[in-house]
């Protein structure tokens, strides 16, 4: 099957590559596995010596490995099919998504570069620009409101080389124009990277609104089954292909393992499936709790009261399956609500088909100063939920018992401390 172009309108292309794309049955060993089977081996026997062969005329397309850092088949066979996907002309699969985002940010700045980054990432990136490429690395660093265009663009210098982007963002589900940010970044000579975890390549593709690279960390939707730990960079820019590449396979050896491609392999068939029944299970969870008088606030883009609901219609296929709300109350009742429940996990990570639920303040973003987290609106009372695959209706049963248990055991706390006297 060809590697067409995922252009818009015919995402039903989407379906059949996600099953069958870079995984086609070879029966040239006279087996034709449907599924690419995992290669583990380290090395590869060679033909012989040939001095005008180099390594880079070794084409993984026409079967030819060396070593497993450098090209394996079975992750050669995801970084087709994540290219495909995303839209882009090269994959390369890390062994994290953070490997990823290191190995990309570093193949696009230089010590006395600039990089203008969202205020709202993953508490992990924001550490990393922070601590690494800030405090290490000479790199100037500047976090700001990107859901406001005229804050990004009064940020960047001559020398921005990078703008890195979340859209929507964690936990509070922001969003920045991916349109405009790629005007911005085009007008600097920047490069523009978009970290599309929170929705994967099913709803949202940045290549297609501008974005020169777009990552992921495919341990949580592209696997989609908690179960792997994985990472991806996908660009159609040949020679930042060439600086992710080589960072991946030489400068940091950071690739993803044989058996972890497989796993994203697999989870990649569902994920249309499983996404359209995240984002299902999501809406319904989302009206449910901003109906509910235990919840000061829900952020979910895909309601009309998200103040950016119409961007979030127009950039994205759907609304995703990961939404945070605030309860009405003190920490004392975010806690019993948290322990009355049966369905979501407390647990951090998100993307898998099991509902997840967890506290910003304490677990992802607690290495985040408070004034910090509670500049950016990450309160006590935030809870981040990744709402699985289950059925709706035990979902919202679950949630509901576990509001009656805090209205009955706030109104039962001052007797109940009273009788301990
Ligand atoms: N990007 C986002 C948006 C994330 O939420 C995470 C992890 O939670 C990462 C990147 C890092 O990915 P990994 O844990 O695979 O290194």
């Amino acid at each position: 099957m060809s590697p067409e172009r995922l252009s818009e309108g015919d995402r039903s292309r989407f379906e059949t590559l996600s099953v069958t794309y870079g995984e086609e049955p070879d029966l040239s060993n006279g087996m034709g596995d449907v599924t690419v089977p995992i290669h583990l081996a380290s090395t590869y026997a060679v033909e012989g010596i040939d001095m005008d062969t180099g390594l880079d005329d070794l084409d993984p397309d026409q079967d030819q490995f060396l070593y497993t850092r450098l090209s394996n088949p079975t992750r050669h066979a995801l970084e087709k099919r994540l290219a495909a996907l995303e839209d882009g002309d090269h994959a390369m699969a890390f062994a994290s998504g953070t490997s990823a985002i290191v190995s990309t940010v570093m193949a696009a700045v230089e010590p006395g570069d600039h990089i203008v980054a969202f205020e709202d990432l993953y508490g992990g990136t924001n550490t990393m620009l922070k601590e690494l490429f800030r405090d290490k690395l000479n790199v100037g660093v500047d976090f700001v409101d990107a859901a406001d265009p005229e804050e990004v663009a009064e940020a960047m210098t001559e020398d921005t080389t990078l703008l890195w982007m979340e859209t929507p963002t964690n936990p509070l589900l922001r969003l920045c124009d991916i349109e405009a940010m790629a005007e911005i970044a085009d007008e600097f000579g920047a490069l523009l990277g978009v970290d599309n975890t929170f929705m994967g390549p099913y709803f949202q593709r940045p290549l297609q609104l501008g974005a020169d690279v777009v990552v992921h960390s495919t341990t949580k939707y592209l696997n989609g089954h908690s179960d792997s730990l994985g990472g991806a960079a996908i660009t159609s820019d040949d020679e930042f292909a060439e600086e992710i590449g080589f960072l991946q396979q030489v400068g940091m050896g950071n690739v993803l393992a044989p058996f972890d491609a497989y796993m994203v392999l697999r989870g990649l068939k569902t994920l249309p499936l499983r996404m359209r029944q995240h984002a299902h299970n999501a809406s319904e969870v989302a009206s449910y709790l901003e109906a509910h008088d235990r919840v000061k606030t829900v952020h979910f883009p895909g309601l009309e009261s998200h103040p950016q609901y119409e961007l979030a219609s127009q950039q994205m296929d759907d609304y995703g399956g990961v939404l945070s709300f605030e309860l009405d109350g003190d920490l004392a009742d975010v806690e019993r609500f948290v322990a009355n429940l049966d369905e979501f996990t407390l647990a951090v990570s998100l993307g898998g088909v099991e509902s997840l639920l967890e506290h910003p303040a304490s677990m992802t973003h607690s290495p985040l100063p408070e004034e910090e987290r509670e500049a950016l609106g990450i309160t006590e009372t935030l809870l981040r939920v990744s709402v699985g695959i289950e059925h709706p209706k035990d979902l919202l049963e679950d949630l509901e018992s576990a509001f009656e248990a805090i209205g009955a055991e706030s109104e039962d706390a001052p007797e109940t401390a009273a009788s301990m006297d």
